[in-house]
């Protein structure tokens, strides 16, 4: 069976990763596995970023790589934290500590304009000079909470509404929240590519 790495040390992210590629007959290896450490995110755009962390699991395993980059922008503060949702309180900031940031951020903001969306792109690279990576992208649009509601999903989904559920992210099963989310469609894209395409010989 042909193996890939997965590009991303975020245990949220792997769960949410793990299932839907399992239906691919190929072997996914979390970077964990070969101690492949964290690369440095230097880009200004989600798919930059996605590309380094391929890359940067590529070069150290000799794999194919699939890496996502994602994030939260929120309209009332310009787009914000964008690519620094995950260091949005400071470097090694933990989820709750960026939650609070975000909340406090938007304290005088009105529930009408308290719109935000997630962001996923997600790359595969067949090899670290790959110049043809994939790239698959999508976006899921919610509103920020007042306060954080529901114990499930990561990171911001507790403030994450959404509107056709009438509920938060974290109230979503992993399947529901797959169905809907920013990564979920953009894992489907990606499925569907490698599934339709000899990757091998890309
Ligand atoms: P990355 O791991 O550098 O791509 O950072 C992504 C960050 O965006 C995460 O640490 C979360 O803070 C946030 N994020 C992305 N996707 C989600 C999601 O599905 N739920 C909650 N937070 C998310």
């Amino acid at each position: 069976m042909s193996k890939i790495v997965l590009a991303s040390g975020n245990v949220g992210k792997l769960k949410e990763f793990s299932a839907p590629l399992s239906e691919l007959d190929m072997d996914i290896i979390p970077q964990s596995d070969f101690n492949v450490s964290e690369a440095e995110e230097t880009g200004l755009t989600f798919v930059e970023n996605a590309i380094i962390k391929a890359r940067h699991a590529c070069l150290y395993t000799g794999l194919p790589a699939i890496a996502d980059d994602s994030g939260i922008e929120v309209d009332a503060l310009n787009g914000e934290p964008g690519i620094y949702s995950a260091r949005y309180s400071g470097i090694g900031a933990s989820n709750q500590q960026n939650l609070q940031a975000l909340l406090d951020a938007l304290k005088d903001i009105p529930e009408p304009k308290r719109t935000a969306r997630y962001q996923c792109v997600i790359v595969y690279l067949s090899h670290a000079e790959d110049p043809t990576p994939i790239i698959c992208q999508a976006s899921w649009e919610g509103k920020i909470l007042l306060a954080p509601v529901g114990l499930g999903g990561f990171g911001y989904d507790p403030i994450f509404w959404v509107q056709e559920s009438n509920c938060s992210a974290a109230e979503l099963t992993s399947h529901q929240k797959y169905t809907v989310s920013h990564r979920g469609k953009a894992i489907r894209q990606l499925l569907g590519y490698l599934k339709s395409h000899k990757i091998e010989h890309k």
